[in-house]
């Protein structure tokens, strides 16, 4: 977006976000008097998932967390005095004890539980969505991805699960998760909510799914992945 020069004053600070094709592009964070330009709005990020192009959300996603990062990084936090920018590295540096600090990124797993032709979808309580989905989970220190796909699904919902297998991973700029999915087979025990996590949970059959998120969420991606493959393993078999 161009700034334009009687908006010029109101730019907070920017970052370098990278080159595409020779061309280089940046993030602004503007202050919040800034009138944005004629036939252009600003717009919640988390609204555009699914209704822009992936590589545009993700892009526009990337930026958001860097300025997550760099807004909340301004003081070191070993000894408090007021950080730079490095200047070979994206990172803050402390120039008074030296403390480096790179940008935040959060692991969590995500992860689709089948049995059959059913799916272990949740209504998080932390969401006011109407909708139910995979369970989720951010990653311990110490632990490996299948450890915390353990712990996550044993916490959340008190089954067991077996055959957890790498789906895909998607960057999660909110405000800096990286979302690493995983399939996963039912193994064992009743379904048993942790009430402060879960609102609801049940199997659900494919030809009868709730409401489930929109396309362009790694979580819409393992659902869609259930379906298909029950539905080509019945295609197979007739
Ligand atoms: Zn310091």
């Amino acid at each position: 977006m161009l700034i334009g020069r009687k908006n010029k004053q109101k730019l907070v600070r920017s970052q370098f976000l990278g080159q595409v094709e020779g061309r280089s592009y940046y993030a602004a964070e503007l202050t919040s008097e800034i009138v944005a330009p004629e036939n252009m709005l600003f717009c919640d990020l988390r609204r555009l998932l699914g209704k822009i192009p992936d590589a545009l959300f993700f892009l526009a996603g990337k930026a958001y967390q860097i300025f997550h990062w760099d807004r909340t990084h301004q003081y070191c936090s070993h000894c408090g005095a007021r950080t730079e920018n490095k200047i070979d590295e994206r990172a803050k540096l402390c120039p008074s004890c030296g403390f480096v600090n790179y940008p935040r990124i959060s692991p969590a797993i995500i992860v689709a539980i089948t049995r059959d032709r059913e799916i272990l979808l949740a209504k998080g309580s932390r969401f006011q969505a109407d909708f139910y989905s995979v369970l989720a989970g951010f990653v311990e220190p110490g632990e490996t991805f299948e450890e915390c796909v353990q712990r996550e699904v044993r916490e959340e919902v008190g089954l067991e699960v077996k055959n957890i297998r790498y789906f895909g991973s998607q960057p999660w700029p909110f405000p800096d998760s990286l979302m690493v999915g995983f399939t996963a087979e039912y193994a064992g025990g009743h379904i048993n909510i942790d009430e402060k996590e879960i609102l609801n949970a049940g199997w659900f059959d494919v030809d009868q799914l709730p409401l489930i998120p929109r396309t362009g969420s790694i979580a819409r991606s393992l659902i869609d992945w259930f379906i298909e493959q029950v539905k080509s393993e019945e295609t197979s078999s007739i």
